[in-house]
């Protein structure tokens, strides 16, 4: 295997770029580097764009008076109340007295009160019997989870006209909001370009990102049915549904591999959310 690393002369940290084109970046301060191929991954483009779905969370890391007695982390813990769209917890036991809780909110729209969140998350701990001695991190976001449908070339030119990567070339799982396996796609695409000039690169992401656009047409549509064609409080009957299915299904859908026998057998059976609803949804993200 060959390993290239970057020198560490040439990695610049906290340098603001103000303008970047296929053969240049120009610096906060008005420092301009010549560069043979630029990509440009400096987070997503303009959003409002496209047509998305939330995820909402915020979190508390918790040191405890006595240990919690979990010995795995719970991905979703989807038994409790569900306001606000498709809600769960997360939970990641990191020391026998130490615990992080998230309670996370699939929801139609990105205002949140995260003071509410944290104090439910909060609560969560006590109704588990947990009792707090401090809180020490907490976090919290808002993050586009699902891609309903958008407008994918000016979505692509709201970032420039530089080559791209990212979630700035709208490289994300559009059911997810994940972003790791479309990265690691486009980095195998480019590290086999023999093109590499600033409109090689250029047009060679652009190429990429339009066909994993395309890619993500099925789970655009699904996105549809679980933001468009579920009520907020109905939306934990389709996870439930999903996540009944072969773990090697979930995974390949993760990845973003799902095969045609696997949207089969996703979309199978009664849908968990009334029929007419669900075929609205289906056409309208079939046309996204
Ligand atoms: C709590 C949380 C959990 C997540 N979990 C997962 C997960 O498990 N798996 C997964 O795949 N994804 C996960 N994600 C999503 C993932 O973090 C994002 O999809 C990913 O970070 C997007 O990568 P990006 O490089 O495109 O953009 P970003 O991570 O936003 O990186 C953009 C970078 O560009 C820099 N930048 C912006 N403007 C400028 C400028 N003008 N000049 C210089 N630099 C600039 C920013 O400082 C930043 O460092 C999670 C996100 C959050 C918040």
């Amino acid at each position: 295997m060959i390993r290239e690393a970057l020198p560490a002369e040439a990695i610049r940290t906290g340098a603001r770029v103000i303008g970047a084109s296929p053969g240049a970046v120009v610096l906060e301060g008005g420092e301009r580097i010549e560069a043979g191929g630029v990509i440009d991954c400096r987070g997503a483009g303009d959003l409002s764009l496209l047509d998305l779905g939330w995820q909402k969370f915020a979190g508390v890391e918790l040191r405890l008076e006595a240990p919690h007695g979990l010995e795995r982390p719970v991905v979703m813990d989807a038994t409790v109340e569900q306001t606000d769209g498709y809600r769960f917890i997360y939970l990641l036991p990191f020391a026998a007295d130490r615990i992080f809780i998230e309670d996370t909110y699939y929801s139609d729209l990105p205002a949140m009160d995260a003071a509410a969140i944290e104090q439910r998350a909060v609560d969560y701990a006590e109704a588990r019997g947990w009792k707090m001695a401090e809180i020490v991190h907490r976090e919290k976001g808002v993050l586009p989870v699902a891609c309903l449908g958008g407008a994918f070339g000016e979505y692509w030119r709201s970032g420039g006209k530089t080559a791209k990567a990212g979630l700035r070339a709208g490289l994300f799982h559009p059911m997810t909001g994940y972003s790791l396996p479309e990265a690691v796609r486009m980095a195998q695409r480019i590290a086999g370009l023999r093109d590499l000039s600033g409109a090689g690169l250029r047009d060679a992401t652009i190429a990429h990102a339009a066909e994993r656009w395309r890619a993500g047409r099925f789970y655009r549509m699904l996105a549809s049915m679980l933001f468009r064609g579920a009520e907020p409080g109905e939306r934990i009957r389709i996870f439930e549904r999903f996540y009944s299915l072969a773990p090697a299904l979930i995974e390949r859908f993760y990845a973003g591999r799902s095969t045609l026998s696997d949207k089969l057998r996703i979309v199978a059976g009664k849908p968990p959310i009334p029929v007419g609803r669900a075929i609205g949804a289906i056409v309208k993200g079939a046309r996204a």
